[in-house]
């Protein structure tokens, strides 16, 4: 064994948000910690997350905002470490920040100080990080210990975490790793895809849509398991975007279709029945205009239609509109992949997994946090509450 081998009661790969989670409780309770990343600089994800504000937390956090093959398992991790604890940290390190929409939390000036606050509490709880840090293999030993080669270095721990993400944005580091490592110790892993991601379009609908690139409309959104009211759609030159879509995009099967309702806050059929009696001359597009942006209305239907006074409307045709612009239906072509991805569904199986601790039920000291357990949040914050409670879990007992 060579002797540059380097002891420590806990390594952890990935110096992210559920890896630097842990190491700080780790460190905290006075163990010997050293977080090892591939990357050039601690934290990229936390960084570019939130449009660069980070949407660190949700004020209403449930265990029905995650996606995953056991829907109970991350209940004990929210529950132990919760997004009230964590705003108490940024409290503590005031840090301003706003509540948008939906219970998001943001910061008010940059996702550096998230970033900077998990730093200093890893300073002060005397985490090593170690950048730049290669893993070639990972080697379990008889004495119940790990050892983790790198080119530069081999270490030795007892406690190994794996903390190092999914499979989204491969530009910002992320990599396969962390699936790997927990095929070597034969876990089951189930299948990853991209979630929180834009759309693509078939041909002929991109080439409809594509001339209602940044238009952005309050929707409903729903498939066949599940529905999102009231957020944005935006249309882009690729295809489809916006909050309301990434949500969806979680949980849609290729193939299947989307129902977005374009109007939620309004009844088109009484709407229009209404306007008919009081202004029968008005034409149709100047009344639809009142509620959708110009442009959709235009690709929506046909424009002998819209100049139409209303008064010429049949009821079935009123009807019609209704319909279209309440149950607006699109067949994506697939999704923008993990190049564009918030987030990757699937993963660690969380039934091989302790709920309490995250530490592996077939290998002693093995722990797996964040993104790479199969636990997905919806877009607004729950990835990283996720990220910080399995990751303050971990860091308890490591
Ligand atoms: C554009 C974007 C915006 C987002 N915005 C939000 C948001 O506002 N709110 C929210 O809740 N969630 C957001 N997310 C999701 C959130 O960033 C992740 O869920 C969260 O970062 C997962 O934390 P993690 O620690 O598990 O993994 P990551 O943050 O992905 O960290 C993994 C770490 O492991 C390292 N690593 C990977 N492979 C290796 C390897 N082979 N060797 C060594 N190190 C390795 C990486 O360099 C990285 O530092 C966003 C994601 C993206 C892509």
């Amino acid at each position: 064994m060579p002797d540059n081998i380097k002891k420590t009661d806990v390594l952890i790969i990935g110096a992210s948000a559920s890896g630097l989670m842990c190491a700080i409780e780790a460190g905290k309770r006075g163990r010997n910690v050293i977080v090892l990343d591939h990357a050039n600089k601690a934290g990229k994800k936390i960084l570019m997350s939130g449009g660069g504000r980070c949407n660190f937390t949700n004020s209403d956090i449930d265990a029905s905002n995650y996606i995953s093959h056991n829907e109970h398992f991350c209940k004990s991790a929210l529950s132990r470490y919760t997004q009230w604890d964590f705003i108490a940290k940024v409290i503590d390190y005031n840090i301003p920040y706003h509540e948008r929409d939906l219970g998001k939390l943001f910061c008010d000036d940059s996702a550096k100080d998230i970033l900077n606050m998990l730093l200093v509490e890893c300073t002060k709880a005397n985490v090593s990080i170690h950048l730049n840090s290669n893993i070639e293999a990972i080697i379990k030993t008889d004495e119940q210990s790990f050892l983790i080669e790198t080119a530069e270095k081999v270490y030795r721990t007892k406690s190994l975490v794996v903390a190092c993400g999914g499979l989204s944005i491969p530009k910002m580091c992320a990599s396969p790793l962390g699936y790997k490592i927990a095929e070597q110790f034969s876990h089951n892993i189930f299948p990853t895809s991209a979630g929180l991601v834009p759309f693509t379009l078939q041909p002929h609908d991109k080439d409809k849509l594509e001339v209602l690139s940044g238009v952005s409309v309050e929707t409903n959104v729903k498939n066949s398991v599940v529905e999102f009211n009231k957020e944005n759609i935006l249309f882009t030159h690729r295809g489809l975007s916006g909050p309301a879509i990434l949500q969806i995009s979680s949980y849609w099967k290729a193939g299947e279709v989307i129902h977005i309702n374009l109007l939620p806050s309004s009844d088109v059929r009484n709407l229009l029945k209404l306007r008919q009696r009081k202004q029968p001359n008005i034409k149709l597009k100047t009344v639809l205009n009142e509620h959708l942006p110009k442009r959709l209305i235009t690709v929506l239907f046909k424009q002998t239609l819209i100049d139409k006074p209303l008064q010429e409307l049949s009821k079935i045709v009123i009807g019609d509109i209704a319909n279209k612009l309440h149950d607006w239906q699109i067949k994506p072509n697939g999704t923008e992949g993990y190049r564009t991805a918030e987030v990757t569904l699937g993963g660690v199986d969380c039934n091989e997994l302790s709920s309490k601790t995250m530490e592996s039920k077939k290998v002693n000291g093995l722990y797996f946090i964040g993104e790479v357990v199969d636990v997905t949040g919806w877009l607004g914050g729950y990835n990283f509450q996720w990220a910080w409670s399995s990751g303050w879990c971990a860091g308890q007992v490591v």
